[in-house]
């Protein structure tokens, strides 16, 4: 009998060249040296986007919830989320004391609906956070301009979408911030991590005093001119993301690789849904995404019958409105009743195996689970 292996989810790609740069600064990033790696780290990362300032972070959610102190969003702003997200992209709303507001996605790209944004707009609103979603690119084209006519900031959670473009430009580069996760499943991974990028010089200054404790940069007589946070990532980490940039061509043709495979495979199957890449996009397909046709009884069936052939998946994000985290909300309440799309969509969705050690036979293998489930 033939055993096989679990397919994982998700999975990073790590070399002697990553293993090589860990151990370098385990030995050597101290004293004076302490920062050198994450001086590196930031600049490359920065170069990388295109834009003038990089901070390392140990998350993504420290981004957005730093993104959200340096724009003085606080009680009382509203602040827009696209309803199908990752709850990080989201909870920093939470922490300012400022109110979520959920809008709805668009069917094509499954990110920020623009008119659905704009709809939800208020006197209050303050920021808007477009998530770029399972490694697509939202209509920066209509947000931005819809969010400069209203003063609303944009925070862009480029945390599934790291090398992705739209005309040409990077993912990241769009907002007021850009904001990037290393975790483990991500793309690029430092174990645990985040990046913030920004061209506005001002921004950049406020969140290296709120991230540090409220010290001034280069502070060396701790001296504390306000309560900040703590939000730094460790020489070790930085080494590791360090190495994996110097990789990041490498692994986004592998993420694009893994989706055309699945592409091959599945087509003809016209009841099934992908990953979109409209004109003018660069896709780096995060996680490859299958929304299922209804009579497959919801992603939870699906991704039982994956489960039971030896293959993980993960459920399509659930509205956010419809989470018992924000049970009893208002504003869940009128998500859950005008965001049409994401409650459309989010039943049906499964992320497939995406790993960046995922081979052309485990692809096989998934496909051949879902023509059974399509086909019976
Ligand atoms: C992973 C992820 C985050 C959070 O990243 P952390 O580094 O875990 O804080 C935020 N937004 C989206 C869309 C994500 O997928």
């Amino acid at each position: 009998m033939v055993s096989l292996e679990r397919i994982p989810v998700s999975g990073p790609s790590i070399t002697e060249h990553e293993v090589g740069y860990v151990a370098e600064a385990a030995r050597t990033a101290w004293y004076s040296n302490a920062n050198a790696f994450n001086e590196r780290f930031e600049r490359a990362f920065a170069a990388y986007v295109g834009t003038p300032h990089a901070i390392a972070l140990p998350s993504c959610t420290s981004a957005i919830h730093l993104s959200l102190l340096a724009l003085g969003v606080g009680p009382g702003d509203e602040v827009i989320v696209p309803d199908c997200t990752w709850i990080a992209s989201a909870a920093p709303i939470h922490y300012v004391g400022a109110t979520t507001v959920f809008a709805d996605i668009d069917a094509g790209t499954w990110c920020l609906s623009p008119s659905s944004f704009e709809a939800a707009i208020t006197p209050r609103t303050k920021a808007v956070i477009p998530v770029n979603l399972y490694g697509g690119m939202a209509d920066y084209d209509a947000i931005n301009r819809i969010a400069a006519r209203h003063g609303v900031a944009v925070v862009e959670d480029a945390a599934e979408s790291i090398g992705s473009r739209l005309h040409g430009r990077a993912s990241g580069s769009f907002g007021t911030t850009g904001v990037f996760s290393f975790h483990g499943s991500k793309t690029l991974t430092t174990g645990e991590g985040g990046m913030l990028v920004t061209a506005d010089r001002a921004l950049h200054d406020r969140i290296q005093v709120l991230r540090d404790h409220g010290r001034q940069p280069g502070d060396r007589f701790f001296y504390n001119t306000e309560v900040g946070w703590k939000y730094k990532m460790s020489s070790m980490q930085a080494a590791l993301g360090l190495a994996q940039l110097e990789r990041i061509d490498e692994l986004v043709e592998r993420k694009r690789r893994v989706f055309d495979w699945y592409r091959e495979r599945l087509s003809g199957l016209d009841e099934l849904q992908l990953n979109h890449e409209p004109q003018g996009v660069l896709n780096t397909y995060w996680m490859v995404t299958a929304i299922l046709p209804a009579r497959v009884g919801g992603k939870r069936a699906a991704m039982d019958a994956l489960s039971a052939a030896g293959i993980d998946s993960r459920p399509f994000f659930h509205p956010l409105s419809s989470l018992p985290a924000y049970a009893g909300t208002p504003q869940a309440g009128a998500a859950a009743a005008a965001n049409t799309a994401s409650y459309r969509i989010a039943p049906h969705g499964v992320n497939l195996p995406s790993g960046l050690g995922l081979s052309e036979a485990d692809v096989d293998r998934v496909c051949g689970v879902l023509r059974g489930l399509l086909e019976r």
